[in-house]
């Protein structure tokens, strides 16, 4: 580490050499229910730049997902703007904002959603199918994304003929089939084994270090450390923004 004094310096310079991939300034979050309005998110600003990999944990009620569905562009802001690759997209509407998740952003969540009813293959190939991309182009990708999350021996299996990790693999290969350039991932593990969250995460490292931006929801400290950046939120506000030292000295010894 000849040139740095410090893991904090080298991940500080490294992820400042990126270019800025998400931009939020002062986003506000609402949620109304007839009379009631509930506060989700509270001014929030926040610059992540392009290849880091970011743990965002909190209480729960804290906003995380609701951050994660702004930033996934599933949700829109109250108030703020939201800079995606350069393209302030906080005020466009439902068929423009599926338009650019299809092609920015790949989604996974805590409880899969997979189609019951579609093979492993079938569910993958669903966000080409949105995009009109051709049957041949299309199975090509799937073989491709699902071999590269383990399941090229399931393709032709239903959710329910799958384990929970192979479930979330699945969800992973259909997250990623559109090439994406940002994994947003909302719990990814909670609902699976302390052995089978260590293989998916694994496989989320490996996205990351292939150039993919990279946002996880935890509430786990062992899913959070694989991490560089640490964001923690309480109250719909942010109250932590780290570098996570265990990742950067991993790295680091990785990189000298
Ligand atoms: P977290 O993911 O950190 O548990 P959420 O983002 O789900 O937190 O929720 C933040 C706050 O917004 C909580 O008070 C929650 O009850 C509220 N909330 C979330 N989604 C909705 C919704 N669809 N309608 C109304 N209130 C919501
Ligand atoms: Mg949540």
């Amino acid at each position: 580490m000849a040139r740095f004094e410090s893991c904090h310096e080298y991940v500080l310079e490294t992820i400042s050499a990126m270019p800025e991939i998400i931009t939020l300034k002062k986003i506000t979050k609402n949620y109304v229910l007839g009379r009631v309005v509930i506060p989700a998110l509270n001014n929030i600003s926040l610059v992540i730049q392009k290849n880091e990999y970011v743990a965002l944990m909190g209480p729960s009620g804290s906003g995380k997902s609701t951050l994660m569905n702004i930033i996934g562009c599933l949700d829109t802001p109250s108030s703020g703007d939201y800079i995606l690759n350069g393209k302030n997209v906080s005020t466009l509407d439902d068929n423009q904002l599926a338009e650019i998740r299809n092609k920015e952003i790949g989604f996974v969540f805590q409880t899969f959603n997979l189609l019951p009813r579609l093979t492993a293959f079938e569910n993958c190939i669903l966000p080409l199918v949105y995009a009109g991309i051709g049957r041949k182009e299309r199975d090509k990708r799937a073989m491709e994304v699902l071999d590269s999350v383990g399941l090229a021996d399931r393709v032709k299996h239903k959710p329910n003929e799958l384990s929970g990790g192979q479930r979330q693999r699945v969800a992973i290969a259909r997250a990623l089939i559109n090439h994406p350039s940002i994994i947003l991932a909302d719990e990814p593990t909670g609902n699976l084994d302390s052995k089978t969250s260590a293989e998916i995460m694994s496989i989320f490292d490996e996205i990351q270090s292939r150039g993919n931006t990279v946002i996880l929801v935890t509430h786990e400290e062992d899913i959070a450390r694989h991490a560089r950046r640490i964001i923690r939120l309480r109250d719909g506000l942010v109250d932590l923004d780290k570098v996570n030292d265990a990742a950067a000295s991993h790295k680091l010894q990785a990189s000298s």
